[in-house]
């Protein structure tokens, strides 16, 4: 039987029941599966050497046998220095030394034959040649010589473990199977490959997994060989291929062709409590324009904390409901929803709209009322949560869809909303200031404006750091603005699974400060499991400047408005992440006056100070958002689930933003001017049956 993509690993020597079942584990259970399960790092170990011809200094290979080995030390707990002597043909004798390597003395005994891979010392003390800490294989007598050579006197790849299949395994199997695999069919354009000089599919694969020799090391360890180059290019050119038909096709929808009047200009302007910021009117400018035009508006709207988003969407409804349609402006949660309502009801009320609130915990008889008006086209802009995309929430005319802080939303939830007007344009808002690169590919399939400018007379915030036993000062500053006039947030951090703790946290803290440290001062108290109304009330007390100090769990994260207040104390500071702790901080600055940002920490690791330091130092959102990737990797920058991050196997979005965009240019030129209709049948079907999971694309053709 010819060996194919499709093949089953169970085909191949080697891959017995148990071994197929920790592959299948992790989903490599065909040849397809495992020749894009690529090595993570290469060694070079072609300097194969017999011992007697080694020089203290270089980086070399040797095989050789266990003469004698011992342990020095406290063996029981592997504390102690593990020390073997080899020894090959060439008479020479070299030692192998590991701290904490009491475990080795089970497995290098005297006679066993292994490779040691590591820079050559010398011991001159003993007056011998040394290694500390070799990479070490330990040879298998049933060897043969082949795959023997697999391991060393070469460039050796290394693959992480899978479960117990090791990567010395990992090598074999890969091996065999590239050695009966036929060659692959390219399904890259032809005409991309020759102008880039790409290696052909099957080349590429099989020299990422064994590497020609001379190939230089460091260019394989940083993804850069022209066979890595192909493979990460390829992904890319896919993944934007299928955003980029996505996008035209969206493109192709039938949608509303808004009319920018005269009087959407008057009742723009009527609106606008201020003179919008020259960032903020060409972005307005980018809304109108998809608006006017006849497809669907996918707009992904970025600003940092305190740049302005607010009115920009407000007006965007202005176009809207002018044009007879329906509002619906959704955000991630209840208080944020409830903020919205608040800020955006008295703008709205100065030309003449109704607005009204629509969340999970508004009263029965309420909800039925509003979703009765919203049926009968009575209410233009409704506000609210996921409430607004149950099934039962009917839009006579729904126009324009204004979505806050989407990547807690979820790609699915985007979808469930488009699928309930007939095509609205949509406008997604996020405060997390993605990386430019990263956010062409995780919103591939929306068009990005920037606000990239903060409204006139902002001060920078001074931002500053105290450890928990120096509170007492922070409390002083605290006073010394309430003194002025001036309102503050204490903040304690939520984790999800400890939220009932950072309650009770801020409820002790709220009757500490509000007896003990301010007992003259209004102390208010916010966290996500108070009663709607109790939430409503202590946000509107704050707002309305009555209460001076509210003390909160992460509720206030996103969106809170309050310009008065200057002062943000973040309690636990350490237990936040870089991007959280600067949207917190962006709830003050927003006014004209000098505001400061209280870090206070308890315990601090390293991690931990680089992220403080980096807030200390920096209030720029974009910068803070890289640091924060690079700290964390985009999976958990994003949070795994609901992400729609896509599911890369040798690309690196963080890496290769260089290569991102060679083939986003790439795949826009090619899906623009296919070579012939067959050519791009053929590309659809092939992401579709290929790449349309893997990369979340939802739908492509
Ligand atoms: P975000 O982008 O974080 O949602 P907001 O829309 O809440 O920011 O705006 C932050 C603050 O700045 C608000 O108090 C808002 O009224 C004010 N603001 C926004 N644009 C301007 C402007 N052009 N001139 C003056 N103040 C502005
Ligand atoms: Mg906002």
């Amino acid at each position: 039987m010819p060996v194919d993509l499709q093949t089953p690993l169970t085909y191949f020597k080697g891959v017995g029941p148990s071994r197929a079942a920790m592959l299948a584990a992790k989903g490599l259970e065909i040849v397809e599966d495992l020749i894009n399960y690529f090595p993570f790092r290469y060694e070079d170990r072609s300097n194969l050497k017999p011992i007697a011809r080694l020089a203290p200094g270089e980086l070399a290979t040797v095989i050789a046998e266990v003469r004698s080995a011992k342990v020095a030390g406290l063996r029981r707990r592997n504390l102690g220095l593990f020390e073997a002597e080899f020894t090959d043909s060439s008479r020479g004798v070299i030692l192998g030394k590991w701290f904490h390597g009491a475990y080795l003395a089970d497995r290098l005994t005297p006679g066993t034959r292994v490779a040691l891979f590591g820079k050559i010392e010398f011991d001159t003390y003993r007056g011998e040649l040394q290694m500390m800490h070799p990479e070490t294989e330990i040879l298998t007598a049933d060897e043969d010589d082949q795959e023997f050579q697999l391991h060393t006197g070469r460039i050796v790849q290394v693959y992480e473990a899978v479960s117990k299949v090791n990567t010395r395994a990992l090598r074999v199997l890969i091996h065999r199977i590239l050695e009966d695999l036929p060659p692959l069919e390219d399904r890259l354009p032809e005409r991309i490959r020759q102008a880039l000089h790409l290696p052909t599919r099957t080349e590429a694969i099989r020299a990422s997994h064994f590497p020609p020799a001379g190939t230089p090391v460091a260019m394989l360890n940083d993804f850069r060989s022209p066979a890595q180059f192909r493979l990460i290019f390829e992904e890319f050119f896919w993944l934007e291929c299928g955003l980029e038909i996505k996008r035209r096709r969206a493109r192709m929808m039938p949608g509303i062709e808004f009319q920018l009047t005269e009087r959407v200009r008057e009742q723009i302007k009527t609106l606008l409590p201020f003179r919008p910021t020259g960032a903020q009117k060409r972005v307005l400018k980018e809304i109108a324009d998809d608006m006017a035009h006849p497809s669907p508006m996918n707009r992904l709207l970025q600003g940092d904390v305190g740049s302005g988003k607010t009115i920009v969407a407000a007006e965007a409804a202005v176009i809207a409901v002018e044009n007879g349609y329906q509002v619906a402006v959704l955000a991630p949660t209840e208080i944020l929803a409830q903020q919205h309502y608040l800020s955006l009801t008295p703008l709205f009320r100065k030309i003449g709209y109704v607005t009204a609130p629509l969340t999970g915990s508004s009263a029965a008889r309420e909800k039925l009322k509003i979703k009765e008006m919203l049926r009968a086209g009575m209410i233009p802009v409704a506000i609210g949560t996921h409430a607004l995309l149950e099934k039962d929430v009917e839009f006579a005319k729904l126009g324009l869809v204004i979505i806050d802080e989407q990547h807690r939303f979820g790609v699915m939830q985007r979808l469930e909303l488009v699928r309930k007007g007939v095509t609205p344009d949509v406008l997604v808002m996020t405060a997390t200031p993605i990386p430019r690169t990263l956010a062409m590919t995780l919103y591939g399939d929306l068009d990005i404006s920037v606000i990239d400018e903060l409204p006139p007379g902002r001060k920078p915030i001074v931002t500053k750091h105290f450890t928990s036993d120096h509170i007492e000062r922070v409390w002083s500053a605290v006073l010394g603005e309430i003194r002025t006039g001036r309102q503050a947030y204490v903040v304690y951090p939520v984790i999800e699974e400890s939220e009932t703790q950072a309650m009770k946290a801020a409820q002790a803290m709220y009757e500490h400060l509000s007896r003990e440290v301010f007992p003259d001062i209004p102390v208010a108290l916010l966290h996500g499991r108070l009663p709607a109304a109790e939430k409503e009330s202590a946000m509107d007390a704050f707002k309305n400047g009555r209460t001076k100090i509210l003390v909160s769990t992460t509720v206030i994260e996103v969106g809170v408005d309050v310009p008065n207040a200057t002062v943000m104390v973040i309690e636990q500071a350490e237990r936040f992440g870089l991007s959280q702790l600067h949207q917190l901080r962006g709830r003050v600055g927003r006014g004209g006056e000098q505001s400061y940002c209280f870090l206070v920490t308890e315990k601090l690791n390293d991690a931990g100070k680089e992220r403080i330091r980096t807030l200390v130092e920096s209030q720029d959102g974009f910068h803070i958002a890289e640091m924060d990737l690079k700290l964390r990797g985009p999976g958990e920058f994003f949070g795994t689930k609901q992400s729609g991050m896509p599911a890369l196997r040798i690309a690196n979005i963080l890496r290769d933003p260089d290569i991102l965009s060679a083939a986003r240019h790439e795949a826009r030129a090619f899906v623009e001017h296919p070579p012939s209709q067959e050519d791009f049948t053929a590309a659809v079907t092939y992401i579709k049956d290929h790449w349309q999971r893997r990369y979340a694309l939802v739908q492509v053709g």
